[in-house]
């Protein structure tokens, strides 16, 4: 189905490739904070090609794309830089990943009962955090950072086996926010196996941010969409942004597709992009803390919201391993959810939000 008139979803995913690709430097991909694009779920807002003033950047392993509305160039391309500057800055700080220092690799590697200092802006996201892992039955957790590394999905070599199902009971242990203790100096943990990673939901928090760099400086009408994680801001001349939902299992393909406008949030945690196969079987990176085995329930996992990219974030993780009956909490908490799950059905909230727009299948 088209998303603009007379414009086709191919044509839209090529568009989006090619204006990204000169943004790529070594110096980026080299501070990957995830290996590969997250989701890619959201293809790209239509677009006003005379109004619009749109340029990318590689940030936390994913193209994020920014789209900027009516208003003149120069002031857009101002923006956009301050906005990816941050994005990048956000990275840095909440990265497992990489030979760069941080704070929360420092905690991850304390001794355990030592007590780490947080900065204000990880002590602040650990907090929500620990929140989403009570309100979801963890689900979503941010103690998950030995399990995620033992898997490797993240690492710069791409794991071709599953690891041994000793090394995953070891690394459960640590996967449980009973082990982290905040103290007025900072936190520790009880036990090494217990690690941070904020991989599920520091993309959201970095879109958050970087809207809130836009709007500093003037810009009313954007989108910025971080390998189809995205916030959309203000309308596009005057009409909603259209953006596809991209199908999790047909290439090019979409499921449908969402007019947002005003202030709006969709994250989507997929099975698609980055995965192995081995003996048959496919492998991805969102991972089930109770079985310590990556979520077998969905392929694809979608949050609206109003707003607030970080909670979609976090919670689009939490939709994905809890699987269709996640729905209802995620309703009772003023989201919506539209889910595929592993046997290619789809299942929704009632859309309140937004409308959506199925493709004809
Ligand atoms: P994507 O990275 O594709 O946007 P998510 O937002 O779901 O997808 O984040 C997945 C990342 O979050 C993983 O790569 C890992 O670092 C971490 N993670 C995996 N499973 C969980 C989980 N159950 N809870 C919290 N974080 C997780
Ligand atoms: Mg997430």
């Amino acid at each position: 189905m088209p998303l603009c008139d007379g414009v086709r979803v191919s044509w839209l995913r090529f568009e989006f490739i090619f204006l990204v690709a000169p943004s790529f430097s070594m110096n980026s991909v080299s501070r990957l904070f995830f290996l590969l694009p997250a989701c890619m779920l959201l293809l790209a807002a239509c677009s006003n090609q005379s109004q619009d003033v749109r340029e990318s950047r590689f940030i936390m392993g994913t193209l994020v794309q920014f789209t900027i509305s009516g208003v003149e160039e120069g002031m857009a391309l101002e923006a956009i830089r301050a906005a990816a500057a941050e994005m990048q800055r956000i990275e840095d700080v909440f990265t497992i990943y990489g030979t760069q220092a941080n704070a929360v690799k420092a905690f991850n590697a304390s001794v355990p009962g030592e007590v780490v200092a947080l900065p204000g802006e990880v002590d602040s996201l650990l907090k929500t955090s620990i929140e989403v892992a009570q309100q979801s039955g963890d689900a979503f957790t941010p103690v998950i950072g030995s399990l995620s590394i033992l898997w490797g999905f993240s690492l710069p070599e791409v794991p071709v086996a599953p690891p041994s199902e000793l090394d995953i009971v070891t690394a459960l242990i640590g996967v449980d926010t009973q082990m982290l203790v905040h103290e007025s100096k900072g936190w520790k943990r009880l036990n090494s196996q217990t690690q941070l990673d904020f991989g599920a939901i520091a993309k959201g928090y970095a879109i958050d941010r970087g809207i809130a760099v836009l709007r500093e400086h003037g810009i009313g009408n954007a989108i910025v969409d971080a390998g189809g994680d995205l916030r959309a801001i203000g309308d596009h001349a005057g009409k909603p942004w259209r953006i596809g939902l991209r199908h999790p299992r047909k290439e090019g393909a979409t499921l449908g597709w969402f007019e947002a406008s005003g202030d709006i949030s969709i994250v989507t945690s997929g099975d698609y992009e980055r995965f192995f196969l081995y003996q048959g079987k496919r492998y991805q990176h969102i991972l089930d803390p109770q079985s310590g085995m990556p979520a077998e329930r969905s392929s694809s996992a979608t949050v609206i919201s109003v707003a607030n990219a970080t909670i979609a974030d976090a919670w689009s993780t939490a939709l994905f391993v809890s699987g269709a009956e996640g729905l209802p909490l995620l309703e009772s908490r003023g989201m919506q959810g539209l889910l595929v799950d592993a046997d290619g059905q789809m299942h929704a909230s009632k859309l309140t939000i937004l409308p959506f727009h199925p493709s004809a299948q």
